[in-house]
């Protein structure tokens, strides 16, 4: 975000340069066939594996077995460089032995590195909004990591922006 924004942008920079993001990597797993999974999700510490789930149990999804596994963030912060196959393999690998099963037979793999994923450091203010240089900025990194901060975040932008119309008018 730092590089997008210019030096007219400069008194926002302090804020911004203390916001840390966090990379994940999610490897998705697809079987033809039912794999007997102990449980529909787990929350994991101390492992490449932060979180699994078994897709395929959430409502309309049903049509195919499929399984999601997401690196905890400082396993991939670790990991962001290497190559996706060795990922992959960690991935499976740990996943395969909470599960008790080998989740390397799937039938379909496809990971995906997200570099920009969770922010455990966010911003701590809703949005940044310059008037002087008529630019503003938004987004979950502002407020936290999941959903809710980034509508939050993008709300209350829209209503400083409103209010700014409504001022000049
Ligand atoms: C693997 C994973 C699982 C998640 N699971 C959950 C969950 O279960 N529940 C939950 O609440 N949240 C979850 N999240 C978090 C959620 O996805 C984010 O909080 C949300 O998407 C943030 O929205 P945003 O609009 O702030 O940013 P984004 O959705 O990241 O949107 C930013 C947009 O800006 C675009 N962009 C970036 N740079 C530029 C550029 N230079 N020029 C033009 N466009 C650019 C991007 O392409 C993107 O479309 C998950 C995130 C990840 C990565």
């Amino acid at each position: 975000m730092i590089a997008l924004l210019p030096d007219a942008f400069a008194d926002q920079r302090a804020g911004l340069a203390s916001v840390r993001m966090a990379g994940c990597f999610a490897l998705m797993l697809g079987f033809e066939a039912e794999v007997a999974m102990p449980w529909t999700a787990a929350r994991v510490d101390g492992s490449p594996v932060g979180w699994m789930a078994v897709n395929s149990s959430k409502p309309g999804r049903e049509t195919a077995m499929s399984v999601l596994i997401q690196s905890s963030n400082d396993w991939a912060e670790a990991h962001l460089e290497d190559d996706p196959e060795r990922v992959e393999a960690a991935l499976l690998e740990a996943a395969s032995e909470l599960a008790g099963l080998d989740l390397a037979r799937a039938d379909h793999k496809a990971l995906h590195r997200w570099r920009y994923a969770a922010t455990p450091e966010p911003l701590g203010a809703p949005f940044l909004f310059d008037r002087a240089a008529g630019l503003a900025a938004c987004g979950d990194w502002c407020l936290g990591s999941k959903v809710e901060a980034a509508f939050e975040s993008g709300v209350q932008l829209a209503d400083a922006l409103l209010s700014e119309i409504a001022a000049r008018a």
